[in-house]
């Protein structure tokens, strides 16, 4: 899963993607409002922690763009202990949760993961599960029947969101953006060569799931 930071405290900034980032997230971090909008925009990540006093452009205001361009992923805001009116206006704008600074990381990861679960696909926090097939969070791999094989962590992220995305065909494009990022030019055939591998790993451990090609479009699993 892919999270956006919007915090302009630069070493808060940097202990949280380094924690979010060692929990098997990929996190992208921006230090002031208008960055954060603008990458907020793309619609491609699962969570944005958006701080509130932010140079540019406070987060509420940047609370209030997105909402009113339809973005709806999950805004968990950071206040201060002083700012208790702000966060009722931040709830107001459309903020799905906040936590008040400093807070426990036990208690950010905790409600990151509440606000990015899918019902009924999380086996427990470390584990995501398809037709036997089990991806392990904690360990990177993925399992089915006692089997288990490592994943890269670019395998990892290309498995989870094949997962979450199951019973829809998932585009290339969405998986580049999510995974190498927006300015990146990737080769297309980088993704086929990453696939090939899931597929090789997935086959040798005799999960009954297939990765199969949409041609043209992208990819799904079966
Ligand atoms: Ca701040």
């Amino acid at each position: 899963m892919k999270i956006l930071i919007v915090e302009d405290e630069i070493q808060l900034t940097d202990a949280l993607s380094e924690l979010l980032k060692r929990n098997m997230y990929s996190v992208d971090t921006f230090y002031n409002g208008i960055d954060g909008l603008d990458n907020a925009l793309t619609g491609i990540y699962d969570c944005i922690i958006l701080d509130i006093m932010l140079p540019g452009m406070n987060g509420l205001d940047v609370l209030n763009n997105l909402r009113a361009e339809k973005i709806n992923t999950p805004v968990l805001l950071l206040t201060a202990r002083s700012e208790i009116d702000d966060k009722i206006k931040g709830l107001d704008c459309g903020a799905d949760d906040y936590l008040t600074k400093p807070f426990v990381t036990g208690e950010l990861l905790a409600r990151i993961r509440a606000l990015t679960r899918r019902k009924g696909e999380f086996v427990d926090e470390n584990k995501f599960e398809y037709n036997n097939l089990v991806l392990h969070k904690n360990t990177c791999s993925i399992s089915c029947n006692g089997n288990n094989i490592k994943l890269s962590l670019k395998e990892y992220y290309i498995m989870e969101m094949l997962i979450a995305n199951h019973g829809q065909i998932l585009p290339k494009e969405r998986i580049i953006e999510k995974i190498w990022g927006s300015e990146n030019d990737i080769e297309y055939n980088n993704i086929e060569v990453y696939i090939s591998f899931l597929r090789k790993k997935i086959s040798s451990i005799s999960a009954p799931v297939q990765i199969k090609t949409a041609r043209g479009i992208g990819y799904f699993l079966e």
